[in-house]
Order: structure tokens, then sequence, then C-alpha cells
């Protein structure tokens, strides 16, 4: 078995990237004020306003489950429900934070096409029952890109956003991969956030490069109303707040956000074409962002694991996700795409 430095599991196996680590070495000088009261935090939540051109409210946050968890808390009263796709990360990977925070809202899921959650699906669910004795829907939840890696058009958000305004419902959405699908979609990330009419967006670090962090943005600021102590409740207020910070500093200050996520995306477009040729693999989604889904055949599958490839294969509807992150290489997707084809000769 060959031992690899790089693998397609997830963009959260990547290490830090070059700006935010010098960011943070910049950060880690004297003393400065703690709790967020210091010039880095300031500074970092200017430049969210910068990028997403408007006069938003910014949290940093350790993580994607408690910004999502948190978000719905503060949307949502107990006996609330939140709608969102059924492959979505707050339905099947946060072990219950966003019922827990919030004290009992139920998720309700839809079952729609390529993760992508639909104005008609919304409309079906509420409709179904609206009466006393079913938890009243208070908000959706959508995932840009998605949990199967694919991308909401700005038409896409602005069409569920008028539905949900409609039926009066708030719109969160998960953007732990924005930056790829902002990537995708050569858009300013306004287009495809507040212009199309989401209230707050969980906007992700981590897998662009970051340590740790991401970040809650309200652009419906009234929303935001007491939520600085729901973090300091769930144990989300950073002491050290410069080094959640800077690295965000570094990251949006350099363009680092948006080259990062540019490359991840080249590089798995570059692995879809590479398996395109392979016969017999099958990519079951629509390659938009940074992840391959791709089904290939159980002895086929267990011959990559076992050249010490590693990569997942419980997401979504099954078949494995191929997952690029800032720091893939060209030669690391040559190399996969060579196993696997090898993978595919014998069965
Ligand atoms: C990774 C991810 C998150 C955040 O997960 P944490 O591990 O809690 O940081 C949230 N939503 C989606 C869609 C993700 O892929």
């Amino acid at each position: 078995m060959t031992p690899r430095t790089r693998q397609f599991a997830s963009d959260n196996c990547a290490g830090i990237c070059p700006e935010a680590w010098a960011a943070m070495a910049e950060a880690n000088h004297g003393h400065v004020r703690s709790y967020g009261d210091d010039e880095w935090t300031a500074k970092a939540a200017d430049m969210m306003r910068e990028i997403f051109e408007t006069q938003c409210e910014v949290y940093f946050l350790f993580n994607g489950t408690s910004a999502n968890a948190l978000a719905v808390s503060s949307l949502c009263q107990s006996y609330h429900s939140a709608i969102c796709h059924e492959v979505s990360h707050l339905e099947t990977d946060e072990c219950g934070a966003p019922e827990f925070f919030s004290n009992g809202v139920k998720i309700l899921t839809v079952d729609t096409p390529d993760g992508r959650v639909t104005p008609e699906s919304i409309e079906r669910l509420v409709s179904r029952r609206t009466d006393i004795h079913f938890p009243k829907p208070r908000m959706v939840s959508i995932t840009n890109a998605t949990e199967v890696g694919t991308v909401y058009t700005p038409e896409q958000v602005t069409a569920i956003s008028r539905t949900s305004r409609k039926l009066g419902l708030h719109l969160h959405m998960d953007g732990a991969r924005l930056s790829n699908a902002i990537a995708t979609l050569g858009c300013k990330p306004r287009q495809v956030t507040w212009d199309a009419g989401v209230d707050v967006l969980s906007f992700g670090g981590a897998k662009n490069g970051l340590a740790a962090g991401e970040a809650v943005i309200f652009f419906n600021t009234a929303l935001a109303h007491e939520f600085d102590y729901r973090c300091k409740q769930a144990g989300q207020l950073c002491s050290k707040m410069r080094f959640l910070a800077a690295p965000w500093v570094g990251l949006l200050q350099s363009g680092a956000w948006l080259r990062n996520a540019q490359h991840a995306n080249a590089m798995a477009e570059r692995l879809e074409k590479a398996l395109a040729v392979i016969p017999g693999i099958r990519v079951m989604f629509p390659r938009e962002a940074n992840a391959v889904f791709a089904f290939m055949p159980p002895a086929a599958r267990q011959k990559v694991l076992d050249k010490g490839w590693s990569f997942y294969t419980f997401i979504g509807h099954g078949g494995s996700r191929l997952m690029c992150a800032w720091d893939t290489t060209k030669e690391d997707v040559d190399a996969f795409a060579a196993d696997i084809a090898e993978a595919m000769n014998g069965v």
C-alpha cells in the first residue's frame, strides 16, 4: 500500500492554507482584548461586510454544526419546524444539534433531485398540515454548494426565497462550501445570498483553508437579536477570538477564499473528466463544485481502497464521494484516476 499525502475523503482533511497560517502568526504578538473585543475580530467582520457588500451582523464560531444549530434556534421557537433536504448536513450530520439547541424544533425534509430543495416541495410540505397539532413551519435551510456537489444559482435561491416569504418562512443558507459555489457561478457573493433573499448564512472557512471556523452572518439583522448570548451559552464564544478571526482576515483579504475554491473545483473537474472515459463508472450527480460522486462496482471500489486511497461511501445516496481540496494537485488527481481505471479493468 502506498502512503498518500493527500486524499479524496474530505476537504476538511486538508491543512491550513498559507494565507491563513501567516495571519495567525501575525496575530500572535502581545496581549489583546479577549472574547472578540479585539482589532482582528473587528477587521474580519468588516472584511465580511466588504465582500458581501452590506451592513450584516457577523459572528465567528468554531464549526459548522454550531453555526447551523444556533441559526435554527435564533429563527424558530421550540414549537416550529424547519424545512431542509433529506441529505442535508443539518438533518444527517449534526447529531440532533439543531433540534437540541432550539429546544425541540422539528426538522422536515424534502426529497428532491440533485440535493436541491425546490419551491414546489416547500409549498407541498407547508400546505400538507396547517392545524395546531403539527409544528408550524418557520424556516427553510438550503445548502450551497449542496451535500451532493451541486450548486444553487441566484435565480433558484430567489425562487425559494419568494416562496418562503409568501409562506412566512425565514431562509437560511448552509454555506459550508459557499466559496466553491461562488467560484462556479462566477457571481458576486451578494447575488447568491442576500440579493436572492437569504436571511442568515453559515459561511464555512474550515473546508476552504482555515484550521477552524464558521461565520454566522445575519443579512436580516433583526434576527441577530441576542445571538451573542446563544453563542456564549453554547460554548461557541472563543476567548482568544483573535486566533479564530485573524485567519479569516488572511483568507478574505488575500482573495485566497475564492482562489482556493476555484482550485478545488478545477481539480474536481479534472477528476470528473478522467472518470468519464473509464467504462463502467457512472457519475451520479452533476459535478458543479469540488466533489465528484461516482458509482463504481463494489469489487473495484475495494481495490481502490486497497491501494491506500480514502474516500467516503456513506454520503447522500451511496456511491463514492470524491472530494477535492484547496491543496489537491493535478498529480494527485491523475494518480487517483489511473488507479481507479486499473481497478475497473478487472471487473
Ligand atoms: C462540513 C459541513 C458543515 C460543518 O460541519 P462541522 O464539522 O460541524 O464543522 C456544515 N454543513 C455542510 C454541508 C458541511 O459539509
